[in-house]
Formats: C-alpha cells, structure tokens, sequence
C-alpha cells in the first residue's frame, strides 16, 4: 500500500470560527467544545485571541490546563503586548503554540497598518523572536497573503523562519484564490524560500467564492503540511474551509489524496450537533457531510436503489460520519418500493393491488402537501390507531436528534 503523507488539522472553530456573527462562546462552551475536538482527534486547536477579552484570554487558559491531547494555540498580533499576553495564556499548555500574524499586502499595509513594507518585516521578525523566547512552537501569518507581491511575501517568510517561526501559514484572509493559482503559490514558496524546510507550511482559506476546501486541499497536494479549518465551516463572513469535508474527501478519495490524518471520523457529526447546540444555529440541510438532508434520499428510483444497497447512491455511509442513518424522506418523488417499505415498519405490510391503491392514495396526498406525517400514512391505510406524533414521517425515522 502506498504510504500516506501525514497532514496536521489545525481547528480554528475556537478563534476564527467564534469570530462569525452569532457566533460568540462563552468559557465553559468553548472547554466543552475542546474536549469533543480532542475526542474528534484534531492535532491543534486554536482556543482564541487572548488580548481580545478578559474571557477569551480566561477560556483560552482554561482549555489550555485541561486539554491535554492537542496542541494549544493562541493568536497575537505582532507586538510585545499581544504576544506576551498569548504566553501567559498558554502558560498552564502541556503543548502551547503562539500564532502571531501580520499582513503583508499592500493594501493592508497602506490602509489598515499605515507601515511600510520594510516596517512590517521588521515588526514580524521581531515578533516571532520574541514568542520563540517564550514559546517553542510559533506559527506566523502573513495575513492576506494572496494579495500580497510574491516577492515581498517570499522575504518576509525568510526573515520570520530566521527568526525562528516553525509553521508558515498561508492565508487566503478574503477567499480570493482559486484551486490551481493557490498550489503554484505554495509551489513558488517551497522554491524561493531557502530556509522554507525549518517550518511547515500551513495554510487557512476562507470561502467567500465557495473554493475554501478546493483551495486548501489544492495546497496539501503542493505540499502544505497544515490545513487550518473549522466544524461546519463556521468563520468570518462566508467561513473557513469546513473540516468535516476535507476529511471525508481524504477519507472517500485516498487514491487521489492520500494523506494521514488522526481524525476519528465517526466522531465529525456529533461535534457538528455539539457546535449547533452551542451556537444555536445549524449548517444549512444541503450541507455537505454535516447537513440534515446529506443522507436523505426522496427521489423514488434514488430511495429504490439506496433501499436495495446504499452504494448506489451513497459515497459514503451515515455510520463512517457518526450520522444516525439514511432518512428516506416520503414525498411525491417517491416510489412503491419505499412505500411498501414504510407500510411494512409502521406494521402495515402491503403488497400486490393492495400497495396499487395506496400508492394511488398517497401520490394524491402528497401533490397537495409538503410533509407526509406517520398519521397520514396510517390514515391512508385505514389503521385504528392514530400515533400523536407530531414530527413529520421523514423525521421519525432517525433514531436521534439530527
Ligand atoms: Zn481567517
């Protein structure tokens, strides 16, 4: 078997993911939600950004004395106080990592920073020597790196893993890149900076045009080392690249991406509800991995092949992402097979003339409304007893919560 290169997840749910609207976490929710990425198997979590808030720089703490399993990072700009405050906030860390970032486009350095090109260098540098004095483990990002002049960008990554950085991220700050121009940058970093093999190179996309996990699996396959992502895909604006997809790509395609991970990925879905719970708000039903139609089949000659092998039109099965199994949603694109099927579980075999009339029955029903409920199926069959139920047929098949 070919030998799988190892690629480290790196979960920003705690820090960028927190930083989407709605999105805020209190301390116990972000420990809590730690715990479950350390059961998960991330390699590194990002707990926050301590200089932010008195509480993040207490959550941030208080996931590092308790998580023991993953490496603990904290974000900092790059200055003397941010960096300290990182330190001290990973102090009680059995792995503590400090990730200071600076931008190193134009129009951030103009605009946002008002320094020059050869400030910013300087500044980065001598922020990383000074979290390296403290710490290690420290990652720097040259913030909207896409945007940034190729050149300048390669200088400023020499000059930060002189001063003793140990991961480069690349981070793609406004979902600008595109899959094949994003690899050749990473390609042209391996190439143009010497000093490039003493860091790993990571790299963090967001998904503003949708291309977050393209982009980011685009990187690993030109070498990145580190893939930056977050549960659900949560994160600034449009979010992060969503980890449960760039696992379960790995996972499903090893013959096109054949990379190692310490992810469980039967542990994916219940972090995604766990997350949901806290935040309040659920992936949207499409979502791919997570979503609460990802394995709902309505589609008659769809539920009729699922129903007979679930290959046929599943790439993956519910139990390998920890999902409490297909739904096969009853509705006017359904067909006999899973009708009878139905019938058969609420007790109510039919078949022959028999399933005829009620298929007849049901299709009529079904033009008229959206959800077909257990009791209307049970009407239709002309059973005595009506169930109160109030959940809709398709959602009465799942044996949990989703
Ligand atoms: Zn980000």
């Amino acid at each position: 078997m070919e030998l799988k290169r190892p690629v480290t997840i790196f979960d920003t749910t705690l820090r960028d993911g927190e930083q989407s609207p709605g999105c805020s976490m209190r301390a116990g929710e972000k420990l809590r939600l730690a715990r479950q990425l350390e059961r998960l198997g991330v390699d590194v979590i990002e707990a926050g950004f301590p200089i932010s808030s008195e509480g993040d720089y207490n959550a941030v703490r208080q996931v590092a004395a308790e998580v023991r399993g993953c490496r603990i990072a904290a974000l900092a700009r790059c200055n003397p106080t941010d960096v300290l405050r990182a330190a001290r906030a990973l102090e009680p860390a059995a792995r503590p990592r400090i990730h200071t970032f600076l931008a190193t486009s134009d129009i951030h350095l103009q605009f946002k920073l008002k320094i020059t090109r050869q400030q910013a260098l300087e500044q980065a540098a001598k922020a990383v020597a000074l979290a390296r004095s403290w710490c290690d483990d420290v990652e720097f990002s040259p913030e909207d790196a896409t945007r940034s002049d190729v050149e300048y960008l390669c200088r400023v990554i020499e000059a930060v893993v002189e001063a003793g950085a140990t991961t480069i991220n690349i981070p793609d700050t406004v979902g600008y890149a595109v899959p094949r121009e994003f690899s050749r940058l990473i390609e042209t970093i391996r190439a143009r900076v010497k000093v490039i093999e003493k860091a790993a190179i990571s790299v963090h996309c967001h998904n503003d045009l949708g291309l977050a996990v393209a982009n980011s699996l685009a990187a690993v396959e030109a070498g990145a080392a580190q893939v930056e992502c977050t549960i659900n895909g949560i994160g600034e604006r449009a979010g992060n690249a969503a980890l449960e997809e760039l696992i379960m790509a790995m996972h499903v395609r090893p013959d096109a991406m054949p990379y190692a991970t310490r992810v469980n990925t039967a542990e994916l879905w219940p972090t995604s509800r766990m997350l949901s719970e806290i935040i309040s708000f659920s992936p949207q039903p499409n979502k791919a991995i997570v979503g609460s139609n990802a394995f709902a089949h309505e589609a008659g000659i769809h539920q009729h092949g699922v129903l007979s092998n679930p290959l046929c039109y599943e790439i993956m099965t519910p139990e390998s992402v920890g999902a409490p199994g297909n739904r096969i949603v009853l509705g006017k694109h359904s067909g006999r097979h899973a009708l009878a099927n139905r019938c058969a579980q609420l007790g109510w075999p039919v078949s022959g003339e028999r399933l005829n009339e009620v298929y007849a029955q049901f299709i009529e029903l079904a033009d008229r409304k959206k959800n077909i409920y257990e009791q209307d199926l049970l009407a239709i069959l002309g059973a005595a007893k009506i169930p109160t139920a109030e959940a809709p047929i398709a959602r009465a098949q799942s044996a949990s919560g989703d």
